[in-house]
């Protein structure tokens, strides 16, 4: 999503609303554990404060990711605050530790990207006491359950074994 701030720039002091609904840039491929519902929407604003841009929102969407246990689908919905500076090019001597503008243009893709990413739950859960899935056999315990973890437990010799192996 490229910004045109050229009118923003030009007078200090004052801001531009922001109203996206869309893609952003980098996402499906940075996590692409995630499926993402719809557009992904940041309404927000940007502030001119002599120079420095102030991007403040909300960035929303709805993804669904495979359960950390068990691997059913689990749906979910994010609000995430943005709260960014972002300066002039010439005016940062790292890029890597801020956030720049350059030209006319501002692309918010980075932007929203970074937030986003830190901001997903790395490890979801269906619900919280998630039995997962038996790793032996692969019987999701949720729905059924199987003889695998007492066949262990009769028999101490496989679990010598299993250590042998590992
Ligand atoms: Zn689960
Ligand atoms: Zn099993």
């Amino acid at each position: 999503m490229n910004i045109n701030i050229e009118d923003l720039l030009k007078n200090e002091g004052s801001s531009l609303e922001i109203d996206y609904k869309g893609s952003v840039e980098g996402l499906e491929s940075t996590v692409d554990s995630y499926t993402f519902k719809g557009p992904i929407s940041f309404k927000g604003s940007l502030q001119n404060n002599k120079g420095k841009l102030h991007l403040t929102g909300l960035v929303s969407l709805e993804y669904s990711s495979p359960c950390f246990r068990c691997l059913e689908d689990v749906h979910g919905s994010a609000e995430i605050p943005v709260k960014e500076d972002i300066l002039h090019v010439d005016k940062v001597t790292d890029k890597d530790d801020v956030f720049t503008y350059e030209g006319d243009y501002l692309n918010l893709d980075k932007i929203l990207l970074d937030y986003i990413i830190l901001n997903l739950p790395m490890k979801q859960l269906c619900k919280e006491d998630c039995k997962g899935l038996c790793p032996v056999c692969g019987t999701n315990l949720n729905e059924a359950t199987c003889n695998c973890e007492e066949e262990k437990e009769i028999n101490p010799k496989f679990d010598i074994l299993r250590k042998f192996f590992e």
